[in-house]
């Protein structure tokens, strides 16, 4: 909590401190160590965690970083949050986002940007960028975020931290504001492989409450000693060719690839034909299901409500203008015109279809790989204000998009600073659908 307050003015990571339930949970915690009883208190007794602020906890703020929910208050708490804090997760506080989790720099939180640890002039990534930054600057040892399209690979290889989306599936959505409620996943962040393998553990599993999680027992910290040796792992050629990505970003690939085969991994060559229509069924699946999610934020149920309208109508309006965001207003207004009469079987349904061959894709390359190699973002950490326009923005996500379109598990694992920037890069690991296992063996045998 000290160092939150030392440190964290420079990096605005949290929003919130919850420094009552942080100390009630220490007092919990001094007293089993007093009992001798700490083993029973769960795997991750006594280590400090935070969480995106799209994650309810109840008594705290959860803002989505936007003004439409600056003053409102959880009654109820989130699955993954809840599951944390069981397991013995000492919880600092709230973390900051992009607005309603739309972006990919935390630029467009409505409290102000959160910044890169590694340089405070460049953007920690997003829309999870609080979380990833407040592990990179130390304040916090694991954090939780969520990725629609990749904001928590992006973000962990923006600061340098271990980052894992798992499959669609594993940890249960219950009190996490949606997005997309289709492609939305929540994981953990960490500075290590292993610690993150410990978080995943704490918070999967099937929940009542969400009826997309599954029934997972797996221990993702079983493998992480067995290495490599004659695994097979895809390379994509039209990844690694693919127009906008850094040559900085291209050779650290390349070299996690030259050290996997050093450690006995046999690379091959895989093809995602449709990956390349991922983007583009991305920004019609997207904004559809944000366009739906959000209209509960109405200011008479939710959120920020402009005084003084006779009519509900006006009232509506007034207040979803100026709680929402501009990014948001667009994401909105997209999905609203996409969902519409005449125009959904031109873009909707199609970019259905679209999601039905990229899975298929992903399906087939599995028959010949147990976990496939990839960038994750095209570059490093951007300065603020440098990427303006909202194409160029979403180009960040080429590498990430289509495995929460095809629901698989991918991670960011950091593999050391570009030689042209001399910033943090990772490389995406991407495993079969729920054999997230395997992503964690390959990031624990790159890594040491
Ligand atoms: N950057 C992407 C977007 O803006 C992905 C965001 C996310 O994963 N939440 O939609």
């Amino acid at each position: 909590i000290a160092r939150i307050a030392a440190v964290d003015p420079a990096i605005h990571a949290f929003l919130e401190t919850t420094e009552a339930l942080a100390l009630e949970q220490a007092a919990r915690l001094d007293a089993a160590v007093a009992a001798g009883t700490l083993a029973e208190c769960g795997p991750l007794a006594g280590v400090p965690v935070a969480f995106k602020d799209n994650m309810n906890q109840t008594g705290t703020h959860t803002t989505c970083s936007s003004r439409m929910l600056e003053n409102y208050v959880a009654p109820y708490t989130a699955t993954c949050v809840e599951k944390t804090v069981a397991a013995g997760g000492i919880p600092l506080g709230k973390l900051n986002m992009d607005e309603f989790a739309f972006g990919s720099s935390t630029e467009t939180s409505a409290f102000g940007p959160t910044k890169n640890p590694w340089d405070t002039s460049r953007v920690p990534g997003g829309s999870s960028g609080g979380s990833a930054a407040a592990v990179a600057a130390g304040l916090a040892a694991v954090t939780l975020g969520s990725d629609t399209g990749g904001s928590i690979r992006q973000p962990g290889s923006f600061c340098g931290v271990v980052a894992v989306k798992p499959t669609y599936g594993v940890v249960s959505r219950y009190g996490v504001v949606a997005f997309g409620s289709s492609l939305d996943q929540v994981g953990p962040f960490a500075k290590t492989v292993e610690d993150a393998a410990y978080a995943l553990n704490a918070i999967s599993g099937r929940d009542p409450l969400d009826c997309t999680s599954q029934d997972i027992t797996t221990d993702f910290t079983a493998n992480l000693e067995q290495g490599v040796r004659g695994m097979k792992i895809g390379i994509v050629p039209a990844f690694m060719e693919a127009e906008g990505l850094d040559a900085e970003v291209k050779a650290k690939v390349e070299e996690a690839a030259a050290n996997l085969e050093k450690l006995g991994a046999e690379l091959v060559e895989i093809d995602l034909p449709n990956a390349q229509a991922a983007m583009s069924a991305y920004y019609v699946l997207g904004p559809c299901e944000a366009f739906s999610n959000l209209a509960r934020f109405d200011s008479v149920r939710y959120g920020y409500c402009d005084p003084g309208h006779a009519d509900l109508g006006s009232q509506y309006e007034a207040s979803r203008a100026g709680g929402f965001g501009p990014e948001s207003r667009r994401r909105i207004m997209l999905g609203s015109y996409l969902l519409s009469a005449g125009v959904y079987d031109k873009y909707y349904y199609p970019a259905q279809q679209v999601r039905t061959l990229i899975t298929e894709d992903y399906a087939k390359a599995y028959e010949k790989v147990e976990c496939i190699l990839a960038p994750v973002s095209p570059r490093t950490a951007f300065t603020f204000g440098e990427v303006s326009d909202p194409t160029s923005m979403y180009l960040s996500d080429m590498f990430t998009i289509s495995i929460n379109i095809a629901g698989n598990g991918g991670m960011s694992l950091p593999v050391g600073l570009g030689a042209d920037t001399g910033l943090p890069v990772g490389v995406q690991l991407i495993a079969p659908q729920f054999k997230d296992q395997n992503m964690f063996r390959v990031a624990a045998a790159l890594e040491s």
